[in-house]
């Protein structure tokens, strides 16, 4: 995996254009943050933009895929959990795929989307085995001695059959399903109510 400096090398070396991608109202927002420059990520606001997806095809596939920018206002160099894989995102196209959002940081404390395809093959249902990588997080969150109020982590998984499932520590995720009967907007279940 490359990060930072060697990434930006390896990409320039390879053709691509160094370009500057920052709106001037986002600039601002960033410069305001860099007096602080506090790494304090906090639950549902919604300064992160993830997307995870997973599929399973007419063959009986199992694929997956997530993007993001990764939480804003962190510290530079900073890797979240989406790149990461067992982290933010895991395919076994024998068992499931799970992919993940929130606080990254919680997700690879846990190699949260790992352990959700892992509880899949002891043969739990995409929604216990999502409920049970959360429970996970809210345990390590108590036994840290930090605010569960603070921390926001949610996780979609798919079985090998179709099933699907998702969990998250609080309110405030959807997700969407597309299958043969059409499409559906879900919001999800979460422990902290
Ligand atoms: N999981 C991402 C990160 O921690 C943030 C997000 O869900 O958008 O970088």
């Amino acid at each position: 995996m490359l990060v930072g400096d060697g990434a930006l090398q390896f990409a320039l070396s390879q053709g691509f254009q160094k370009e500057n991608l920052l709106l001037e109202a986002s600039e601002k927002e960033w410069k305001e943050w860099l007096k602080t420059s506090e790494y304090l990520p906090k639950a549902n606001i919604e300064n992160h933009d993830t997307i995870g997806m997973i599929a399973l095809d007419a063959q009986g596939n199992l694929s997956g895929a997530c993007t993001t920018s990764g939480m804003a206002f962190k510290m530079h160099g900073r890797v979240g959990d989406s790149p990461i894989i067992g982290a933010g995102l895991y395919v076994d196209n024998e068992i499931g795929a799970a992919t993940a959002t929130g606080h990254g940081e919680e997700v690879i404390r846990i190699t949260g989307c790992h352990l959700v395809v892992e509880l899949m093959r002891q043969g739990k249902s995409p929604q216990k085995a999502c409920e049970e990588a959360v429970m996970r997080i809210v345990k390590l969150t108590q036994n840290r001695g930090k605010n569960l109020k603070d921390i926001q982590v949610g996780f979609i998984a798919l079985n090998k059959k179709g099933e699907y499932g998702s969990y998250c520590v609080q309110g405030g995720f959807n997700y969407a399903v597309h299958d043969a009967t059409g499409n559906k907007l879900i919001d999800a279940n979460y422990f902290l109510k």
